[in-house]
């Protein structure tokens, strides 16, 4: 029997390459206004990196991170986020002594053990880009409107900015106990899970997807009416940023993240139309990670969007390329011409197919349809003879004689 691929991991077919591309490419074309540079790193990180970044209590550590010893008894993980491989090579490498304010992007896979469905896999991409070393909350309002400028420039009307705050060391410690207070008394209505981590982890139970946690939660306090003067006026700072360029969004109080490491502005964008993967990109100020992992004192905020996600967004159908031209050539020197013409072409940078077979015309034409050719060229023995053959565009059929001439040829389809 034939090996298929491994549950939750897919592969990303010629087909849907196009839009992958136009994802990819629309994102380093928007983050390169903003003044953001790539970074790669490694898939696979020591498993504590992770552990301390994002959390022991949050689900990625908890339940869904893969997680192997090596064949040198070396405990590592595949790769869960991209946050923290970016903060340990910006601190490994002392990004921050080249330049106090860094603002680096990165795409690539990602894997978590969950349950796959549409919109959500075990191994799955994102998008991110990370900005340190600015607590100004100007940065949180320019990460936020670039965010939402990228998915003006696919095209998206969805996916919508919602916002809040987290609130920092100061303040959320206290937030938190009046929560874990509200909680307790509403103990036997909240599900297995928020009952579990109600002392390591109560504002989960803010964002449960469980039915009855939402209505147990529905008049919880919230932490936005707990912020401490500090965050309180950086998050009406970059609440006024966003609206002096007119970036749109939602504060949505119950907002909170599934990894520990985030203070103050919190984000998501959210669509309606995937079910129940309504966030397409998630984000949020980390003041204390940097730190945490041992480097410097340095603010950071970013995010991450979710490749899949915007891919079902955006419209199969606009994405398909199809060559610009097709020879057909009936004859045995036909073929050999139309072999010769296609290289001079596409060294010549032009899209163009032929048949390799000897098929007959039907069949030749039939595939040029098929592949939605721009036009097709018919090249037989008396267009051989008399140098010119007939070139037909395809959308309108209209079809007048050109020399056969891959620089004549070029010209013309290029006009
Ligand atoms: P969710 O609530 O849907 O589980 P999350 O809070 O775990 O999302 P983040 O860790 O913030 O997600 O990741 C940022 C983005 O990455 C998400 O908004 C989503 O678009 C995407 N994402 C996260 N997990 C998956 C997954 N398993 N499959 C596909 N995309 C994912
Ligand atoms: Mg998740």
């Amino acid at each position: 029997m034939a090996i298929t691929a491994i549950k939750g991991f897919n592969d990303i077919l010629p087909s849907e390459i196009e839009k992958w591309q136009h994802i990819e490419k629309t994102a380093r074309d928007v983050f390169g206004c903003y003044g953001f540079s790539e970074i790669r790193v490694p898939i696979m990180e020591k498993t504590e990196l992770f552990c301390r970044s994002i959390g022991d209590a949050t689900d990625i550590v908890e339940k869904e991170m893969y997680t192997f010893t090596d064949k040198g008894d070396n405990r590592v993980t595949l790769r869960p986020e991209g946050t923290a491989g970016v903060m340990r090579a910006f601190i490994e490498h002392k990004l921050y002594a080249a330049d106090p304010v860094s603002k680096l992007f990165y795409m690539g896979p990602m894997f978590r053990y969950e349950r796959p469905q549409k919109g959500r896999y075990r191994q799955f991409h994102q998008i991110g880009a990370e900005v340190t070393g600015v607590s100004d909350p100007k940065v949180d309002a320019q990460t936020l409107t670039m965010l939402s400028h990228f998915f003006s420039e696919l095209g998206l009307d969805e996916p919508s900015l919602e916002i809040n705050s987290l609130g920092c060391p100061e303040c959320r410690p206290a937030y938190r106990e009046i929560l874990k207070d509200f909680l307790r008394q509403k103990l036997d209505t909240l599900c297995e899970d928020c009952q579990r981590r109600l002392d390591t982890n109560p504002l989960r139970a803010l964002d449960c997807k469980v039915e009855k946690c939402k209505v147990a939660t529905a008049d919880a306090p919230a932490m936005l009416e707990h912020l401490c003067t500090a965050c309180d006026t950086h998050f009406t700072e970059t609440r006024s940023y966003l609206d002096l360029v007119s970036t749109g969004y939602r504060i949505n109080s119950r907002m909170v993240r599934g990894l520990d490491y985030y203070t103050r502005t919190t984000f998501e964008m959210i669509t309606g139309l995937l079910g129940s993967q309504s966030a397409v990109a998630a984000g949020g100020r980390y003041d204390g990670l940097i730190s945490d992992l041992g480097g410097p004192s340095v603010p950071g905020i970013g995010f991450a969007m979710g490749v899949e996600r915007i891919a079902l967004l955006l419209d199969n159908a606009k994405f398909q390329t199809s060559p610009a031209l097709f020879i057909v050539a009936l004859g045995e020197e036909a073929q050999k011409r139309a072999f010769c013409l296609s290289t001079e072409l596409q060294r010549a940078g032009v899209s163009v197919e032929f048949d390799y077979e000897g098929k007959s015309m039907k069949s030749q034409m039939r595939r040029a349809d098929k592949l939605s050719c721009g036009y097709t060229l018919i090249i037989g023995e008396s267009e051989l003879a008399s140098g010119v053959a007939p070139l037909k565009e395809m959308k309108t059929g209209n079809q007048f004689v050109i020399a056969l001439d891959s620089k004549t040829i070029a010209q013309e389809l290029k006009s």
